[in-house]
């Protein structure tokens, strides 16, 4: 008997966390996430005793910011790879430094999971404990980003972490074929609801109205989420021998420097190292001054104009009919992207930015704005497609466990799953199954 208990990430994206407890109590915790709205920002709380192993699907931060509160007092090995570690350390050190509330950890508990880390390579099996062990898949997400597949007590459980099966220009996708029987899945269900546009046409489309924007003279600003949407947008432009200037700024550019140091997590580090080094790096404000009224390409988090460096750009752009703000990445309900997107206003509170001299913004956009679905995540038909390519136990429960999505798509996801004759369900944050 294997028990899963789900502590975050249930109906919701954010705060992604699942404990794995085997017959005789050993546990193993999968991933350990955080959540930026509300209250409830950390998993679920729960007892962590016996606790043998932590293990990341990815370095996004609603799978590895809460991370560090499990390295208070304890050594616990962390299963991880080394992209995921060093992305993670990035995006965590700079959660810690920007966030006007104040956690519970800080750099010395990140430097303990650091300390505790181990790297397993994909598709090795690794001990945690008796009759508990985990192997890492390829997922298809991000640079880095796996499935982590357990063999715990004769029971054999995927959990997909963030999956993508569509081919992107960053990573390989995933793929479910070779994957050995299991007896239950737990699945995200991100866009369990929606389908993608065709990649090819879209990325065609992409690049087209961003050259018409800068050879009229405009500038295009492509607020992207600075790990992974930010270089995906950098490779289109580079396959499609984009040949106007192009800047990168904030967490995007660290973040770009960082994936040249781990080519093997690269789908095409030739073509990654061509597409930056066309690229120019800002590293000052003064420089930002300049290139906004340069006819440029200028890639910048963050990817919802919650914040960040695109900020210093924005009012710029949105008052030149000649220039464009293309998004790239989803935009979530409530947020300036999502806006602009639907009113044509941006608008903006200076309360959640430090400079003070920066006043409250409510522009009504004069240059082109538009959105373009350059997802990593599967969506619904590659979700079902992924499943029916697994293989079930035949003396299996066909257990599915739908998590990482909003209410309406992890449950309608679900019941799609038990009209197949699974046994789906979409579990709440603190639900206990066994199986
Ligand atoms: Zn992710
Ligand atoms: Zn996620």
């Amino acid at each position: 008997m294997v028990t899963i208990s789900f502590l975050g990430g249930c109906r919701e994206v954010g705060r992604s966390a699942i404990l794995i407890e085997s017959q005789n109590g050993a546990k193993c915790m999968l991933d350990y996430g955080i959540r930026f709205r509300g209250e409830e920002r950390f998993p679920f709380n729960t007892n962590i005793k016996n606790l043998r192993a932590i293990a990341l699907t990815h370095s996004h931060i609603d799978h590895s910011g809460a991370l560090p509160l499990l390295y208070k007092n304890d050594k616990i090995p962390f299963f991880t790879n080394s992209i995921s570690l060093a992305v993670a350390e990035i995006l965590i050190r700079d959660m810690i430094k920007i966030s006007n509330y104040p956690y519970p950890f800080g750099y010395r508990e990140l430097d303990y999971l650091k300390q505790n880390s181990y790297f397993l390579k994909n598709g090795t099996r690794q001990k945690i404990s008796d009759n508990f062990y985990i192997t890492f898949l390829d997922a298809g997400h991000i640079p880095g980003s796996v499935s982590i597949l357990l063999d715990v007590d004769n029971k054999t459980i995927l959990y997909s972490g963030d999956i993508n099966t569509q081919n992107t220009n960053l990573v390989y996708p995933a793929n479910s074929e070779d994957i050995p029987e299991i007896d239950a899945l737990i699945i995200e269900s991100t866009y369990a609801l929606k389908e993608h546009p065709p990649r090819e046409k879209l990325e065609k489309k992409f690049v087209e109205k961003v050259i018409k924007i800068t050879d009229n003279g405009g500038s295009v600003l492509i607020p992207a989420f600075g790990l992974a949407r930010s270089q995906e947008a950098l490779l289109i432009l580079e396959k499609y021998n984009y040949s106007g200037k192009i800047f990168v700024d904030g967490l995007a550019r660290k973040i770009s420097t960082l994936f040249l140091e781990y080519p093997e997590y690269i789908k095409d580090i030739k073509l990654f190292r061509k597409a930056l080094k066309k690229t120019q790096y800002v590293t000052r404000p003064k420089t930002r001054a300049k290139i906004k009224n340069l006819s440029s390409v200028i890639i910048s988090p963050s990817g919802m104009l919650k914040g960040g460096a695109v900020i210093d750009y924005i009012q710029t752009i949105l008052s030149d009919p000649l220039s464009a703000i293309y998004l790239v990445g989803y935009q979530v309900e409530g947020t300036p992207g999502r806006n602009l997107l639907e009113e044509g206003i941006f608008e903006y509170k200076e309360s959640r930015r430090k400079n003070k001299n920066f006043t409250d913004l409510s522009i009504v956009a004069q240059c082109d704005y538009d959105y373009f679905d350059f997802s990593s995540h599967a969506d619904k038909i590659h979700l079902q497609n992924y499943i029916e390519k697994l293989n079930f136990l035949r003396n299996s429960n066909r257990d599915i466990f739908c998590v990482h999505g909003d209410n309406k798509s992890t449950t309608s996801l679900a019941s799609e799953l038990v009209k197949k004759e699974y046994n789906s369900v979409a579990p709440e944050t603190g639900e206990i199954y066994q199986i």
